[in-house]
């Protein structure tokens, strides 16, 4: 059975009278990599700032390693066995090995134990070599591994970053989620990474915490948070884009048909007849094709006319007037070979099982 690095009960942190972080209870296993996602504002640097006992709340309960991290004294301890990188990690304009060590050196460490750490932490992050380089010399995704660095090289045992990536181009992004993927696995070290970036939450986190507006309204796996979000607004910041509103007309043993404005979606849900219900599903999850006579196991197969296409990276979201709209995603290349253009007849298919269900609040 895995302990809890951190539980929180009813945390609150007010800023000048106002609840930046509310009534937030929840908790983080020991050995996990937990994302906190959440919109810019939402209280994401907030929440890390008092977990790592930067900040002092203005109200709840806070544990850490088993430890309560508020009762006087408690603090001083607690802070050794953390780390933090912060959105913007300060660079001291002296050497790389510098700029490591000063984490170190205020633990007032021997300097034969100082150099063998500063230089593991070099080669946790692929910075072998540049101990003597000036800082200010590094490219912006080797500041932000030296900066990484600093933080892992005291061996914390719960690792706090807060968006580490927003500022990098994606190959250094990339190098920073594996860095941190090795040191979760190799050191078991506890991370706690807050971004908003859907992308990394999803590939780097076991578990994800959406916060919003200082709440923290669902916590889960990827794939809940992801599929089976709690309410809408955390549906459309984790970008389901196919969401309506609807009356369950019949139910045969979980088997439902949901009236969406006159048109019948089947979906799987323990909801009766007549409970006002929303309908989420994902994108990914919409099959686009140009023959109704494509076999498919998917219950609900429309036929419609693609209203717009909004390409996104490597992808377009292709959205179907079907009576309702309907957006489905595909690749750009599928999207040329299958000759998708505004205006186009196709048909769309979805499964039941795609389809979280949730009562209209
Ligand atoms: P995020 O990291 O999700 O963008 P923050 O935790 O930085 O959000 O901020 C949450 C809210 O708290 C914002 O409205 C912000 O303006 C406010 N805030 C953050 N720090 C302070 C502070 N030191 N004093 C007053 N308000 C603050
Ligand atoms: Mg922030």
């Amino acid at each position: 059975m895995s302990t809890s690095a951190i539980e929180t009960h009813a945390l609150l942190k007010k800023y000048d009278e106002r609840d930046v972080i509310r009534d937030v209870s929840f908790s983080i296993r020991s050995g996990e990599i937990f994302g906190i996602i959440g919109p810019s504002g939402s209280g994401k640097s907030t929440l890390l700032r008092l977990l790592d006992l930067i900040e002092q709340p203005t109200g709840g309960r806070l544990t850490i390693l088993g430890t309560d991290a508020l009762v006087p004294d408690a603090k001083f301890l607690l802070r050794r066995r953390m780390a933090l990188l912060s959105q913007k990690p300060v660079i001291f304009s002296r050497s790389v090995f510098d700029n490591i060590a000063i984490g170190m050196e205020y633990r007032k460490k021997v300097k034969s134990e100082i150099s063998r750490a500063v230089t593991e932490a070099l080669d946790a992050v692929g910075l072998a070599g540049y101990g003597k380089r000036s800082a200010r010399t590094l490219s912006g995704g080797e500041a932000q591994r030296m900066a990484l660095a600093r933080a892992v090289v005291i061996d914390p045992e719960i690792l706090f970053l807060d968006e580490p990536t927003t500022n990098l181009d994606p190959i250094s992004a990339e190098r920073i989620d594996d860095i941190i993927i090795r040191l979760n696995r190799e050191k078991e070290m506890t991370v706690v990474i807050s971004t908003h970036d859907m992308i990394q939450g999803q590939h780097l986190a076991d578990r994800i915490g959406v916060i919003m507006d200082g709440a923290l309204p669902q916590v889960g796996t990827t794939k809940e948070i992801f599929h089976q979000p709690t309410t809408t607004n955390i549906a459309r910041f984790v970008g389901v884009k196919n969401m309506y509103s609807g009356v369950i007309t019949e139910n045969h043993g979980g088997e439902a048909i949901v009236d969406v404005a006159g048109i019948h979606i089947a979906a799987v849900t323990p909801f009766h007849p007549q409970t006002k219900v929303t309908l989420l599903f994902r994108p990914e999850d919409v099959t686009l094709h140009m023959e109704q006579s494509v076999k498919t196991s998917a219950r609900n197969v429309f036929s419609g006319i693609i209203k717009k296409m909004i390409p996104s990276g490597p992808f377009v979201d292709v959205i179907v007037d079907c009576g309702i709209d309907l957006t489905a995603l595909v690749t750009i290349q599928s999207s040329e070979d299958l000759g998708l253009a505004r205006g186009v007849k196709c048909w769309v298919s979805f499964k039941a099982t795609a389809i979280h269900v949730i009562e209209e609040q």
